[in-house]
């Protein structure tokens, strides 16, 4: 799950890592008062799900209350890479003098959480690590261990060459894993990491994606989340406890598990078709369930034929049978539907089916075939 940079601090500075004071607004005049209450330079910063806010012009400096205003009125309604902004960070503006970058992640091949860092911080991050790759530099945690201090003293000097500040350095750095391990993250990047000219350190900017598996034990993260950066559909999707990503192409895929899923849509390519989504409905499916996928898949404008691939374990196909003769009667899908069920119960869903307008197959390859020249042919 994605977090704002508001968020991301708010755990950060649970951890006793150095956050510059900020206060959030969502209109013009909060904003002003937010800046009068910091009673300094103030930094007003867009909130939403994408970095490069700067660039945009969704990060401004000011130095009155009046200029933040100002500057409140610009960045509140500015689309940033799709997004709009509802919500801003008055944050205690920090004096530079360098600015670091600190990014961690978990490493799914060494399967430990890795340490990022570089002394080349505040710009596009990506664009230094493809073309100064050696400006990077990566350290694997032993997770059982956890990060001693020696180790972080040593990634601190890779980035900084006074001893004082290196210290100071080497202190955040230990203070985000805690941060990282104690929130279940996936990636944490303080980017800028900004040393200031009195040698203060500070997390200026901070992205943070918390592991969705975890969120049962972290009740006040999982309260984070922001219904407005989701689509409909995947909130609906996401209730219903369907793994849905929306995909490009126009055949919509209705699948059980993962792995047949991503097989699914391999098949599809090698047809010559486009998948228009990945969706699993999982296990034990409930009729429920089909419905709702296919009305999330037909909402999807682009899709001109669906493809229901279940091989039934759990599922039982005759479960999914009902569910799509209920989808059938409830709604108007107009579109050409092919089914192939195998497995479990599936002589009781061919009865189910009996009769009903759906293309059915006998082989993933048959359905798939047919789903693709559907989806060919002019409606
Ligand atoms: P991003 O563009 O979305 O990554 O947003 P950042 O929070 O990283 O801000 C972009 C840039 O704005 C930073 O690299 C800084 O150069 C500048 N900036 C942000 N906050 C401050 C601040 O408190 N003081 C100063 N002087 N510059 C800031
Ligand atoms: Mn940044």
């Amino acid at each position: 799950m994605k977090i704002h940079e508001y968020q991301a601090k708010d755990i950060l500075r649970g951890y006793d890592v150095p956050i510059p004071r900020f206060e959030i607004a969502t209109t013009q005049a909060q904003a002003r008062a937010a800046a009068e209450d910091i009673g300094r330079m103030v930094v007003v910063k867009a909130q939403v799900h994408v970095g490069g806010r700067g660039k945009a012009g969704g990060v401004k400096l000011a130095k009155t209350p009046d200029e933040a205003e100002k500057h409140a009125g610009a960045i509140l309604g500015m689309d940033i890479k799709g997004l709009t902004v509802e919500k801003i960070m008055i944050s205690d503006a920090v004096d530079i003098d360098r600015e670091y970058y600190i990014g961690m992640i978990v490493d799914r091949a060494t399967k430990k959480p890795v340490y990022m860092v570089s002394e080349a911080g505040g710009i596009d991050i990506e664009e230094v690590a493809s073309k100064t790759p050696e400006k990077i530099h990566k350290y694997a945690v032993d997770p059982e261990k956890g990060l001693s201090k020696e180790e972080a003293l040593e990634l601190a000097a890779k980035i900084e060459s006074r001893p004082a500040v290196a210290e100071r350095v080497a202190d955040f750095i230990s203070k985000l894993y805690e941060a990282f391990v104690g929130s279940d993250a996936s990636l944490a990047e303080i980017n800028p990491l900004v040393i200031t000219p009195d040698e203060e350190v500070w997390a200026v900017d901070a992205k943070m994606n918390i592991d969705d598996n975890a969120l049962y034990r972290h009740e006040d993260i999982a309260a984070m989340r922001d219904p407005s950066t989701e689509t409909p559909e995947l909130r609906r999707a996401r209730e219903m406890g369907l793994s849905f990503v929306k995909l490009d192409g126009n055949v919509g895929c209705v699948v059980n598990g993962a792995g047949l899923a991503m097989t699914t849509m391999d098949v599809i390519a090698h047809y010559g078709g486009e998948p228009a989504n990945f969706l699993d409905i999982g296990g034990s499916s409930s009729p429920d369930k089909v419905v709702t996928a296919l009305e999330i898949i037909t909402s999807d404008p682009n899709v001109k034929s669906i493809l229901i691939n279940i091989f039934g374990g759990i599922t039982r196909c005759d479960d999914v049978a009902r569910g799509l003769a209920q989808a059938l009667a409830q709604t108007s899908i107009s579109l050409p539907i092919v089914v192939r069920l195998t497995g479990t119960n599936e002589e009781e869903a061919k009865e189910v089916l009996a009769g009903t307008e759906f293309v059915s197959a006998d082989t993933m390859d048959e359905a798939v075939e047919k789903a693709v020249e559907l989806a060919r042919q002019p409606a």
